[in-house]
């Protein structure tokens, strides 16, 4: 209560009300520094934002740099696959022309040497159209294995695939090569412990192969020497082996054998012959998924090789 001057005699009151305000205080400072933190926040985003998208661009420049020169490399690589498609193609046509050079004057030498050879009374006539008839046919053979190897090369080897017994084909094959090892006084057997090996394979072409080892034992073993066609199951494989007890092949050419470089290789005077019969050989057991190999340890060698045991599809 108190007296307003000039009103003394009445008594006015006042009414005061206090109210404590420290805690809307503190909670706006806090939302005052919530509000600063958050502007601080939202700069930075906005900072790294900007660099991000920066930084975007500078990648899609990169990408679309490193998709030109992907481009570019695809032009090359498509006009230097069409040469060398040119190049192959042009390989073939000679190759084809050059084999059939070689054989046509062939056939008629041939067929005229084997009636020759087979109408000549005179024994030393005989003997000679005998051995040129040999020769021939070896020289048409050589032709033939150049022809497919140049095919096989470039993926252009046909294969006629059907189902039969690899002990057949083995057995057969073995019994048309058995004479040759006669004349050079060799024992020739044929182990084929099995009733039957049922596979899917171009015989023709895997009685190719057998020829080929059966010939080379023939060839690379002494007279009087022993060779052996072995033919098993191995696992899910049938397994065609010959073995003999020859000149045998030593580690470095055993490595050089299976390879088309290997005729003209810095190693190549340690291989007798042309070596394109186990390049062939290789390459038409590879497309029957099969595997080749050889085992020499000193004398003699076997060289074999494994298909796997499949039905008809
Ligand atoms: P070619 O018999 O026409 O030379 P191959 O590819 O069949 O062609 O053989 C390559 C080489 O491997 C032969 O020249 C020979 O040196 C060696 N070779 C192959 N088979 C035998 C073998 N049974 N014994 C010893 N050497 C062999």
């Amino acid at each position: 209560y108190y007296l307003l001057p000039g009103h003394e005699d009445t008594w006015s009151r006042v009414l005061a009300s206090f109210t404590d305000i420290t805690r809307q205080k503190q909670a706006e400072e806090r939302l005052k520094a919530y509000q600063g933190c958050l502007e601080e926040k939202v700069a930075r985003r906005t900072r790294q934002l900007d660099m991000t998208s920066k930084d975007l661009s500078r990648e899609i420049e990169r990408r679309k740099e490193s998709q030109e020169k992907l481009k570019q490399h695809y032009q090359t690589e498509k006009h230097l696959r069409q040469e060398l498609e040119g190049q192959i193609k042009q390989r073939v046509e000679f190759t084809r022309a050059l084999v059939h050079e070689l054989k046509t004057p062939l056939t008629p030498l041939i067929s005229s040497c084997e009636t020759l050879a087979s109408h000549a009374s005179d024994t030393t006539v005989k003997h000679m159209a005998e051995t040129i008839l040999a020769g021939g046919k070896a020289i048409n053979q050589r032709i033939d294995e150049l022809m497919d190897v140049a095919r096989g090369e470039i993926g252009m080897l046909k294969m006629h695939f059907h189902q039969c017994d690899l002990k057949k084909v083995a057995m057969e094959t073995g019994e048309y090569m058995s004479s040759a090892f006669k004349t050079k006084k060799q024992s020739f057997n044929i182990e084929a412990p099995e009733p039957s090996i049922s596979v899917n394979i171009d015989s023709k072409r895997i009685k190719q192969v057998i020829i080929n080892l059966l010939d080379n034992a023939y060839k690379y073993t002494p007279r009087g020497g022993r060779v052996v066609l072995r033919v098993y199951k191995k696992a899910d494989h049938g397994v065609v082996e010959v073995e003999d007890n020859g000149l045998g092949v030593s580690d470095i050419v055993q490595k050089r054998l299976f390879n088309s470089t290997c005729a003209t290789g810095p190693d190549s005077y340690a291989v007798k012959g042309m070596g394109l019969g186990l390049v062939l050989s290789k390459m038409l057991v590879d497309l029957h998924g099969g595997k080749i190999w050889v085992k020499s340890t000193g004398k003699g060698s076997t060289f074999g090789f494994s298909l796997p045991i499949r039905e008809a599809e």
